[in-house]
């Protein structure tokens, strides 16, 4: 996968169309957690320090294709303001006359913000035909000269601002953001050094069988440990208390059971547990081993498995992790992630950290800056990883 990148364009004098993810939390119309806009900086500075003007399209929040001024992009302007040494300008609306004079006026080294675009439905692409679509793709394409996208959280969707005015801009490539992503998630996953470990987690096996079952083609290990790791057991006949069970998911887990012997990859399920007798970090804990007796729940994965996993992991060229292992957020059962974390931490592995929950993980056990890459977006990361072609990065000029 070889897609356009920022660096190979000439942007000087050019005006460059960029989708970033300035979808942030606001509160009294200030921005709560800036970490998105912060992310996009390098790619923002980038165009600038190289002679290029800037017209910036985001969604944030919901406003279901009408312009609501509770979701005005306007915080996420102003804190870009401070950060950058450069005029901002917020534009009133994302398309129209307004907003066309003031692209038109824009200098060199100056950065306008679009409104909402999901101020439109034609952004979604819902109650709206495909014609709709298009003319207000084109409407946004006309902005620029260049396209650039950094949005990694909604390249998994096949939005106007997205995957639809790249129909319209000869050259659109990768932000610096999206070309990390590609990179890790693209062509490590495609040619990943072996011995390649997937540490699979999180509540429920629903959410992550296309990801066990496409990883099962190129790894050599998987682990599972988290609430899923008790519908396996449940197919393997074992006794799981109280713990978390997907009944109409227990058939396929023993079908990945018999696939993974079939084709000669490890997948270890946890050897013991910490069972609680409630859902509390003020539970009775005991480790349990050879199932979960009636009354108790497994919460986290034992002191036996965290030896095995994190022997797996030492010895690992290649590590995709994405999912707790157990209840991290509470303390008692924090440890079989954290403990985890910290065998990825220490090998030398590329490892590649996706999803939500195994991303706070990460971050909160203050060793994030040891992983090779922190993959920015949920949904979509975990459409990467089930091997899923991303519409936000297949919309980009191949190489
Ligand atoms: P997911 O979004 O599927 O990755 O799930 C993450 C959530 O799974 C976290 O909030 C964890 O607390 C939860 N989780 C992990 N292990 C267990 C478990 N054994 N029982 C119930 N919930 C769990």
């Amino acid at each position: 996968m070889s897609k356009l990148t920022i660096q190979d364009l000439d942007i000087q004098g050019k005006r460059v169309l960029m989708r970033v993810d300035f979808n942030v939390p606001v509160k009294d119309g200030v921005v709560g957690d800036d970490t998105r806009i912060v992310a996009a900086l390098p790619s923002i500075n980038y165009v600038l320090e190289n002679g290029g003007s800037l017209v910036l399209m985001s969604h944030c929040g919901r406003p279901k294709g009408e312009k609501n001024m509770e979701f005005s992009l306007k915080p996420a302007a102003d804190r870009l303001a401070e950060l950058v040494e450069a005029k901002v300008t917020l534009a009133p609306d994302v398309v129209g006359d307004e907003v066309k004079g003031l692209v038109d006026a824009l200098q060199s080294g100056e950065i306008l913000v679009l409104e909402n675009v999901r101020f439109y439905k034609e952004e979604e692409g819902k109650g709206c035909t495909e014609e709709e679509q298009n003319i207000f793709a084109k409407e946004l394409a006309s902005y620029g000269d260049l396209y650039v996208s950094d949005a990694f959280g909604t390249a998994h969707r096949a939005h106007a601002s997205m995957a639809v005015v790249t129909k319209y801009i000869d050259q659109c490539a990768a932000g610096l953001l999206i070309e990390k992503e590609i990179k890790y998630l693209g062509q490590t996953l495609e040619a990943p050094e072996k011995p390649f470990v997937a540490i699979i987690g999180g509540a429920k096996i629903s959410g992550k069988i296309d990801v066990v079952l496409n990883l099962m083609d190129k790894c050599d290990t998987i682990l599972i440990g988290g609430g899923m790791a008790y519908t396996f057991f449940r197919a393997q006949g074992k006794q799981i208390g109280d713990s978390l069970v997907e009944e109409d998911k227990i058939e396929l887990a023993g079908e990945i059971l018999k696939q993974a012997e079939a084709k000669g990859v490890k997948l270890l399920l946890p050897l013991d547990n910490l069972a609680a007798d409630a859902f509390s970090a003020e539970a009775t804990i005991k480790v349990a081993e050879n199932g979960i007796e009636a009354g108790w729940m497994g919460l986290d994965i034992g002191p036996k498995t965290i030896e095995l996993f994190c022997n797996e992991v030492a010895s690992a060229k290649t590590v995709v992790w994405n999912g707790p292992m157990g209840c991290f957020e509470m303390e008692p059962f924090a440890k079989g992630t954290y403990s985890v974390c910290q065998a990825v931490a220490d090998s030398d592995s590329v490892s590649i950290i996706g999803g939500g929950d195994s991303v706070a993980a990460v971050k909160q056990s203050g060793l994030a800056d040891k992983m090779s890459h922190i993959s920015t977006g949920g949904g979509a990361s975990l459409e990467f990883m089930e091997g899923k072609k991303l519409p936000g990065i297949e919309a980009l000029t191949d190489k």
